[in-house]
C-alpha cells in the first residue's frame, strides 16, 4: 500500500490484472514475459492499437466501455486478417488521480469481453503519466496457414464486400457532440441510442473471420472511414475501386438520418470508427461466399468492385451518378 491507500504497482497487478491472466502461458503475471505456443498449421497474427483519452474516447466514458473499446479495436484487426483471437497484452498509463473504482470497472469490462471472445490476458505494463490516460493493447490470434488476407491482394474484377452496417459510429459521435442533431434527423430514443452505442462500443466482426480467411484475398478493417480506407487498400494493391453508395448497408437509424438530412451521407461514407471488415472476393467465388456468410449468420453486403487503377483510386457512385469524393462533404443529393 502507498500513502494514498492505493496499492503499489505489484499490488495493483496482483489485484486487478492477475485474475484476467487465465492462460497457463501468462504464468499468473509472475514472470518477465509470457509464452504462447501456436499450433501447427496456423499463422500467428499480431496487432497493436492504442487509445488516448480526449482523442479516441471521452475521459468520462464508463471505464468498462473504455476497456472494451481498447480491446475490440484490436480484435477487429484480427478479424480482418481472418484470425480467431487468442490473447492480448495491455499497457496502461494511469493519470495521478486514478481510482480503484475506475480500475475495477475497467477490469470488469476486460473480463466480460475475455469471456465473450474466449481470450486471456498475457501480460503488460503499468506506468504513471502526467498526460491523458493512455491504453495500449497488443492482441494476437491464429489464421490457417497461407490464408491471411492482405491489403495488397485486391485484383481487378473482384467483388467488394463489407460486414454489418456502415456509418453508425460516425453519426453517433456527431450526435454526442451536437445535441440538436437527433431531433434534426428525426431519430427516436432507440435509434439515437443505437448510434451512440456503436461509437462507444465497436463490435469486432470475429464471426466473419473464418469466411474472410477462406474466401477473401484482400481484407482490412474499416476504422477511418469506408471510402478513405478503401482508397488505402486500392493504393496497397495498385488497383482502383467503384463504390456503390446506394448499396452500402445502413442501420435503420442511419438510414433515417440520411433520408431526413442528405448532408449526413458523407459522414456515413467517410466518417470513422465502423470496425467493419472490408473484403475482396474473386467473382467466381462470390456466390459461394455469400451462401457461406448466410449460413454463418454473418451480415455481408456487396458494395462495389475492383477495377483498373485510375487517379483518385476510388469512384463513389449513386444511382448511376459519380460523386467526387472531395466534394462529398458539401454536395446535396
Ligand atoms: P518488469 O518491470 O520486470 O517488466 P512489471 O512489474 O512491469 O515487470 O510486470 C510484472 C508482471 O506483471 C509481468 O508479468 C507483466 O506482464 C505484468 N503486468 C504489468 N502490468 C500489466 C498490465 N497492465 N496488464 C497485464 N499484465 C501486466
Ligand atoms: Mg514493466
Amino acid at each position: 500500500m502507498t500513502k494514498s491507500g492505493r496499492p503499489d504497482e505489484d499490488g495493483l497487478i496482483a489485484r486487478y490484472f492477475r485474475p484476467l491472466a487465465t492462460a497457463p502461458g501468462a504464468a499468473r503475471l509472475l514472470d518477465d514475459a509470457a509464452s504462447y505456443r501456436a499450433p501447427d498449421g496456423y499463422e500467428l497474427i499480431l496487432t497493436t492499437d492504442a487509445i488516448v483519452a480526449g482523442v479516441h474516447f471521452f475521459a468520462d466514458d464508463p471505464p468498462d466501455a473504455v476497456a472494451r473499446k481498447a480491446l475490440r479495436v484490436n480484435l477487429s484487426d484480427l478479424a480482418a486478417k481472418g484470425a480467431a483471437p487468442a490473447g492480448y497484452l495491455l499497457t496502461i498509463a494511469l493519470t495521478e488521480d486514478w481510482s480503484e473504482d475506475w480500475l475495477e470497472s475497467f477490469c470488469e469490462g476486460l473480463s466480460s469481453d475475455q469471456e465473450e471472445f474466449g481470450i486471456s490476458l498475457y501480460g503488460g505494463d503499468t506506468v504513471r503519466t502526467p498526460g491523458p490516460l493512455f491504453i495500449s493493447v497488443t492482441a494476437f490470434g491464429l489464421t490457417p496457414e497461407g490464408r491471411v488476407p492482405r491489403r495488397t491482394k485486391a485484383t481487378v474484377g473482384q467483388k467488394l464486400y463489407v460486414t454489418g452496417t456502415v456509418g453508425d459510429a460516425a453519426l453517433g459521435l456527431k450526435i454526442r457532440l451536437d445535441g440538436t442533431l437527433k431531433s434534426r434527423w428525426g431519430l427516436n430514443a432507440a435509434e439515437t441510442e443505437h448510434l451512440l452505442d456503436r461509437y462507444l462500443l465497436p463490435e469486432p466482426r470475429l464471426k466473419a473471420a473464418a469466411l474472410v480467411a477462406e474466401f477473401a484475398t484482400a481484407a482490412m478493417d474499416v476504422s477511418d472511414g469506408l471510402a478513405g480506407d478503401l482508397g488505402r487498400m486500392c493504393a496497397a494493391s495498385e488497383v482502383g475501386a467503384v463504390l456503390d453508395a446506394g448499396r452500402v448497408p445502413l442501420s435503420a437509424a442511419a438510414r433515417k438520418a440520411v433520408e431526413t438530412d442528405p448532408s449526413a451521407l458523407p459522414s456515413v461514407l467517410t466518417g470513422g470508427d465502423d470496425y467493419e471488415v472490408l473484403a475482396t472476393v474473386d467473382a467466381d467465388r462470390a456466390a459461394d461466399f455469400e451462401r457461406a456468410a448466410k449460413t454463418a449468420g454473418v451480415a455481408m453486403t456487396e458494395i462495389g468492385q475492383i477495377v483498373a487503377p485510375f487517379s483518385g483510386r476510388v469512384r463513389v457512385e449513386r444511382a448511376g451518378q459519380t460523386l467526387a469524393l472531395d466534394r462529398l462533404a458539401f454536395r446535396h443529393f
